[in-house]
């Protein structure tokens, strides 16, 4: 038995939806697997900046730093999407999370369900048995680096910089989750041009001889591009810098479908953060139409990640894939064989994730 304290941050529009079918699935996991989790809530985004003015007040921060793990939904309201120049911004509060909490490294899971074989735009017989888990490497590259202008403004520069310890600490990571799976690892880079990346996968062959156990492939970004869509089940571990993560990433999102299906973990010395990769979807805010599953996967990641409850965490995600077979979706991922009947809204469709756990 373990006793942990989870902080639900559920954020703005359907985050406040599938953040409540993921804190009732790990209240099943408590119940079934005889584990004592306590809950707190704490405001981010709109509606903190509603309440306090602040898109991360300070006493949500607080709360995150004493939690063992944040289970948090989204961010984001129309009314600043439709001003750019509002000063006060619910991302500032996801950013100014990330940066206080220290959560240098991003890990997503692509996972695709087989009943969702045909949800993807790549043809099935190349994605089945696709699972792969990437490491983008989150508070360094070029979006941290010297940024300006020259030339009376008509030249732009942003500066790639890597230090040899934040390549070190994303790196050890990776190694250690590739133990954990197929014991292969691909770390991705553009050492042939950059100096950054010559020194990443300096770093990176270093680490290699402390996991000798490990199989390492060494990608150019431009290459793995490619292989992804082309053979995507020759991936088990990804290793790589912020910007190409950022890209790679969101390519491999396709790879599952649908945005409703996929969770994250954001993760560093400290606190780790768990979300769907989705946002605050105000197009269908309040209507009860949203997925939660990714929340309930960002559920399972936290036990998996934060808590090293493995079972438990793979007792979440049988419970999704019993689900599917059993024909139930949401309208996200249904298509036109399935029977409109088995089409059900968040928090149906939690209910039976539920019923299974
Ligand atoms: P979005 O992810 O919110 O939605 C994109 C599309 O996918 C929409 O049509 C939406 O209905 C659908 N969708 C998303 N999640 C779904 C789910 N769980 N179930 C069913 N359908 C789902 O992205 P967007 O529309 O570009 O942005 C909306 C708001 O979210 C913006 O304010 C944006 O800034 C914010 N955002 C926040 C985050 C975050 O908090 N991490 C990430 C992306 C966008």
């Amino acid at each position: 038995m373990a006793k942990k304290h989870i902080l639900i941050v559920p954020g703005d529009g359907i985050g406040q939806e599938v953040t409540a079918v993921g804190k009732k699935v790990l209240d099943k996991i408590a119940v079934r697997f005889n584990h004592e989790f306590t809950y707190d809530e704490a405001l981010i985004g709109h509606v903190a900046i509603e309440a306090t003015g602040d898109p991360l007040p300070a006493e949500s921060l607080e709360k995150m730093r004493n939690s063992d793990a944040v289970l948090f939904g989204a961010v984001g309201h129309p009314k600043y999407d439709n001003d750019p120049s509002a000063k006060v911004r619910p991302e500032q509060g996801l950013l100014k999370m990330r940066k206080e909490l220290g959560l240098y490294a991003n890990l997503r899971p692509i996972k695709l369900f087989d009943e969702l074989l045909g949800a993807s735009s790549i043809k099935p017989e190349i994605l089945k048995g696709a699972d792969i888990l990437f490491f983008r490497e989150l508070t360094g590259d070029i979006y941290f680096g010297e940024k300006g202008r020259k030339n009376n403004g008509d030249t732009a520069y942003d500066v790639a910089e890597y230090s040899r310890y934040e390549v070190q600490r994303i790196g050890r990571k990776a190694f250690e989750a590739a133990r954990t799976r197929r014991k292969k690892l691909v770390s991705v880079d553009k050492a042939n041009v950059l100096e950054s990346s010559r020194l990443w996968r300096e770093e990176i062959q270093k680490l290699a001889l402390e996991y000798p156990d490990i199989e390492v492939e060494y990608q150019f970004v431009d290459a793995t591009a490619m292989i992804l869509i082309k053979e995507p089940t020759r991936f088990d571990v990804v290793v790589t810098a912020n910007l190409f993560g950022d890209i790679l990433t969101d390519e491999a999102s396709q790879i599952a479908g649908s945005m409703g299906m996929l969770a994250s973990a954001s993760i560093g010395d400290g606190t780790g953060v768990y979300e769907p990769i989705h946002g605050s979807a105000h197009d269908i805010t309040g209507k009860g139409l949203a997925n939660p599953m990714a929340s309930v996967l960002s559920a399972a990641l936290l036990l998996d990640i934060s808590f090293g409850m493995k079972e438990e965490s793979e007792a979440i995600i049988s419970a999704i894939d019993q689900v599917l077979k059993k024909g139930f979706r949401t309208r996200d991922i249904a298509d036109k064989t399935t029977d409109p009947s088995m089409i059900l809204g968040t928090d149906a469709i939690g209910e039976e994730i539920l019923k299974l756990l």
